[in-house]
């Protein structure tokens, strides 16, 4: 890589200019650091303002033979940050910055790659909007295209982000550029509300993928309600987990609860994202003591939202009596709250937990990437049965204590079928051998519920090469496309790869 480096940054220099094709070491070292061990690293950075400056990167990409890596704002904490999955370029996007369009009626927001979720947030403030971006508990600095492109999620209706888009504008490695749906029409009407348009819809191979970079989207918005009514409450005893969890999957099955609208967090999540570790408590040792800090009691907490508020209360009686007999200390949170996270407020509060095991506390201004923070994101797709969930949790939990960490968990309903299980295994990367460790863990836990058939719906660093083979020409398929799109495999080698080494 090294003798066509020069030449291709020179070619870089002049297409984007020669402040952003950035090369200095601390810069190549930040971009090369998450909050785990990594093997690969960022050989140059380019900064692209425009679709065009994308479109002629990647072309001085194909011809030199380089791979490049994009991200749209690199908070990809817990799952790899900025850092690639093998050496490369870095298609650092974050200029691209516009909201290029709002349509106040029908709820729809047109943005390039480098829109944060509070620069969203503000502006649909600032527009008085009578519709809201729901936000994922990542950070407010993510990107709204970057949390796409990994098929985030966010709290409350319309959380799966990448369902409700549409018209992707895509550069493939080549330079050439696609839309999706009907968005290669520049006149089609409905380009922006219609999303598979008319014939084969490419939307699906551009997220969780490596085969372009999506460089604008249209964002569909979620409808404020007339009332929100926020609720949170305790499972009574560790053995109710499971019906909670059967009676969250009744109340989601017949939309009495909005999709993403019901959560449930273990004390070691609560704990995590209301402080620090009870270091004088467990006289400097860890990981806490189970007996005296059990993973017990889970909490129950959502959001009801409602036209009126006679539905509102209505509804949360339904939600409370329906949950009744399984829970406990029952909090209802205000009405008329407009700065509330299932409004699409966003916060930092859940990020906060990334500091749990550093005994320096919070900084100003968080950055886990730079101050050694260890957190490695695990997240499974489980089908929504009480009973299946409480196995995974049981076999999860020890694995985790033996490697020396918190068994932080968390499930989000997704719809009343499924649900994502979360586990963060969070450590201080400062403390030797605890990265070593962390990795030990993550890879127990991955091998134990992957032999049980449940696979991680989205992945880190640390897992691209975890999935089982596939049973059928899935891979033979995907290799096609891939090979045919990107013949010289430039963009983001090993990212959710189909082409194995
Ligand atoms: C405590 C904590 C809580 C979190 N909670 C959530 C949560 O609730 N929901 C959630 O979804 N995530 C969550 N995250 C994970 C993560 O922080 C967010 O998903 C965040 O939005 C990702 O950062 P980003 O938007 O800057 O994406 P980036 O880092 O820019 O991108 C992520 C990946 O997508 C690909 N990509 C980015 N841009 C493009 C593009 N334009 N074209 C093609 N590919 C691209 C890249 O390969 C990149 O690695 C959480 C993390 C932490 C630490």
């Amino acid at each position: 890589m090294n003798e066509s480096i020069d030449a291709a940054v020179a070619a870089w220099r002049e297409a984007l200019g020669q402040e952003h094709v950035v090369t200095s070491v601390e810069s190549l070292e930040r971009a090369s650091t998450a909050t785990f061990p990594t093997n690969a690293s960022v050989v140059a950075i380019l900064r692209p303002g425009t679709h065009d400056d994308v479109q002629a990167a990647l072309r001085i990409a194909n011809r030199f033979e380089l791979p490049v890596y994009p991200t749209s704002r690199g908070c990809n904490w817990g799952l790899g940050s900025s850092v690639p999955t093998r050496d490369a370029v870095l298609l650092d996007l974050s200029r691209m910055n516009r909201i290029v369009d709002f349509d106040p009626r029908l709820g729809f927001l047109v943005v390039e790659p480098g829109v944060t979720f509070q620069q969203a947030s503000q502006f649909l403030r600032d527009q008085q909007s009578t519709f809201f971006l729901p936000v994922p508990g990542g950070p407010p600095q993510g990107s709204l295209i970057g949390n796409i492109a990994e098929r985030g999620e966010a709290a409350g209706p319309y959380g799966q982000r990448a369902d409700f888009v549409a018209n992707l504008q895509a550069v493939l490695a080549s330079g050439d550029c696609v839309h999706t749906g009907f968005g290669r029409f520049p006149k089609a009407s409905a380009k922006h509300l219609h999303r598979h348009g008319v014939g084969p819809n490419l939307e699906g191979l551009f997220t969780q993928s490596n085969l372009a970079v999506i460089t604008q989207l249209t964002v569909w918005l979620t409808p404020s309600p007339q009332v929100l009514k926020p609720f949170m409450a305790r499972i009574g005893r560790p053995d109710q987990l499971n019906q909670a969890i059967d009676t969250s999957r009744e109340l989601l099955l017949h939309r009495v609860v909005e999709t993403n609208g019901i959560g449930l967090w273990n004390s070691h999540k609560m704990a995590s994202t209301m402080g620090g570790y009870p270091w004088q408590a467990m006289d400097g040792k860890t990981p806490v003591d189970i007996e005296r800090f059990p993973s017990e009691p889970w909490l129950i907490g959502g959001a009801i939202y409602a036209a009126s508020p006679e539905i509102a209360d209505a509804t949360a009686a339904l939600v409370q009596q329906k949950l009744n007999a399984v829970t406990t200390d029952w909090q209802w949170g205000d009405s008329n709250d407009s700065q509330n996270v299932y409004l699409g407020v966003p916060t930092e509060h859940n990020i906060r937990s990334a500091y749990w095991r550093k005994k320096g506390g919070l900084p100003t201004h968080i950055n886990p990437d730079r101050d050694r923070c260890g957190l490695i994101w695990m997240c499974f797709a489980i089908p929504l049965i009480g009973q299946e969930l409480v196995d995974v949790i049981n076999a999860v939990q020890p694995i985790v204590l033996q490697h020396g960490f918190e068994p932080n968990l968390g499930i989000n309903c997704v719809n009343g079928r499924c649900a994502h299980l979360y586990l963060s295994i969070i450590y201080d990367r400062e403390i030797a051998g605890e990265d070593e460790r962390a990795v030990a863990c993550h890879d127990q836990v991955m091998i134990l519920l992957r032999d049980l058939g449940h696979l991680p719906y989205r992945l880190t660093l640390l897992s691209m090469d975890s999935l089982p083979p596939s049973g059928d020409d899935h891979q033979r398929c995907l290799q096609s496309i891939k090979r045919a799109l990107d013949p010289k495999s430039i963009l983001a080698p090993g990212r959710y790869d189909v082409v194995q080494d």
